[in-house]
């Protein structure tokens, strides 16, 4: 199909909904006007749904060779389209991608099974692969995933190189930012406890707060772009919010999760909600919501990691054995939409940066993030006044912690690059549809900048 035609849209400019018509030319989003006539061949009568750019998740664990039966780009994928998420940057699990076969291999297996965009981040860079940055810079990534804790810590004489060889290839590191020294004095006092508390009071704020203090420090010296994932905690954003005043080039993300769940939630939930970062309290919840409305967190990312269920259910008896990650991609945007949006800790121009538009600046995605002709047609087509309700249908391990909720935001249709995915629920892509999308921050020239 040639040319789109979307008639009756409501297209979010700044915090109005403007009436309009969007015109798609193969892959492009080519024409937005209030009215348009052309016979195009295909039109859609959008009904006064919201048009908004396809979601981005800067942030999600699609896929790992070790860990096929959790997860994998075909069922990731899906689950991402339901929810209206267009692209993806893939986050290693426990198999890094350290070097340049490794990046092919998955390269590879997501261009196979994936029925969405995706880029990917490197990683986990530690003192064994550190090396390898400028070789993965060439390849496309721009971003490497750093551990200041534990399983995958890297020492602070590391993080040193690491910075700098992120700077001479203007990448970005993206840390999972908790003090490992802290956590595991913690961990050795609380290891003998078992309930299901316990692996939340494990990771305390300080830790977090303290991790990206030092991080946040490290770069006002070494000059190198970072992003800290999944912040979790208040002080975590106060601490932001410093380091952007000093002008270190900083961003965050956080999840929905924690925008969501307390420490409260896990009497009910036990090891259902065991995640790292841990959950924190209701104030946490509420400076997290205004960070992001401020923009001192600058985008929403799921870290999305399902498990089969029996993976969360050994953690009633035993909350240490009990897989940590959730699954999220289906319910971010109409997270967001509802509990955001809609109930005003957001603006409508905050919503659409922290679902899409930040994610695709910050890391580098051309084309994706904006609906401006030019750009890539991504588009989720929202009916603002449906409800439904979360099931774990929506995943392929057949549960969400967010069970039962009623949530609004879900999409009607779906476009990737000009092409309905989603319609009603059903999602027509196949897997191999996606494309691999290369980060492109600055062009690379790596020995100029070294001359
Ligand atoms: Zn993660």
């Amino acid at each position: 199909m040639a040319t789109v035609l979307i008639r009756n849209a409501r297209i979010p400019v700044n915090d109005d909904l403007i009436e309009a018509s969007m015109l798609i030319e193969n892959e492009f989003i080519t024409c937005i006007r209030k009215d348009l006539s052309v016979n195009a061949d295909k039109t859609i009568n959008a009904k006064s749904w919201i048009l908004l750019p396809g979601g981005i998740d800067p942030h999600a664990h699609m896929y790992d060779p070790e860990f096929y039966y959790k997860e994998d780009y075909d069922s990731g994928s899906k689950s991402a389209l339901i929810g209206g998420v267009t692209t993806v940057i893939d986050m290693p699990l426990v198999h890094d991608v350290d070097n340049a076969q490794k990046l092919r291999d998955r390269i590879e297996v997501g261009l196979r099974n994936s029925r969405i965009d995706f880029a990917i981040h490197g990683g986990f860079m530690r003192k064994n692969n550190h090396e390898n940055l400028r070789i993965l810079a060439e390849q496309g990534i721009r971003s490497f995933k750093v551990f200041t804790c534990s399983p995958y810590e890297a020492s602070d004489d590391v993080i040193f190189k690491l910075m700098k060889d992120a700077k001479i290839t203007n990448s970005i590191l993206t840390f999972h930012a908790e003090d490992g020294a802290l956590l595991s004095e913690i961990l050795e006092s609380l290891k003998d406890r078992k309930d299901a508390i316990v692996v939340h009071e494990a990771r305390p704020p300080e830790a977090e707060e303290l991790a990206i203090m030092k991080i946040g420090l490290y770069s006002v010296i070494m000059g190198s772009s970072v992003h800290i994932a999944h912040i979790s905690s208040s002080s975590g954003v106060k601490v932001v919010n410093d380091l952007k005043d000093r002008k270190v080039d900083v961003t965050a993300e956080t999840t929905p999760h924690h925008l969501t769940f307390t420490i409260k939630d896990v009497e009910k939930l036990g090891p259902y909600l065991k995640v790292a970062p841990s959950l924190k309290g209701g104030q946490d919840i509420e400076e997290l919501w205004r960070g992001l409305n401020r923009g001192v967190i600058d985008m929403v990312a799921t870290d999305h990691a399902p498990c089969p269920k029996e993976e969360k259910e050994v953690g009633w008896e035993d909350p240490w054995k009990a897989w940590s990650g959730i699954p999220g991609l289906a319910t971010m945007i109409p997270l967001l939409f509802t509990n955001g949006l809609l109930k005003n800790r957001l603006t409508l121009k905050r919503f659409v940066e922290v679902v899409s538009t930040t994610a695709a600046e910050r890391f580098g995605l051309r084309y994706k993030g904006k609906l401006v002709p030019g750009y890539h047609a991504d588009i989720t087509l929202v009916d603002p006044k449906e409800d439904r309700k979360v099931t774990g249908e929506l995943y392929g391990s057949g549960w969400t912690p967010y069970e039962g909720m009623m949530l609004r935001g879900w999409p009607k249709m779906v476009m990737l690059r000009g092409r309905v995915v989603v319609e009603e629920g059903v999602v027509y892509a196949k897997p191999g549809y996606g494309k691999f999308i290369k980060m492109e921050r600055s062009p690379l020239d790596i020995k100029s900048l070294e001359a």
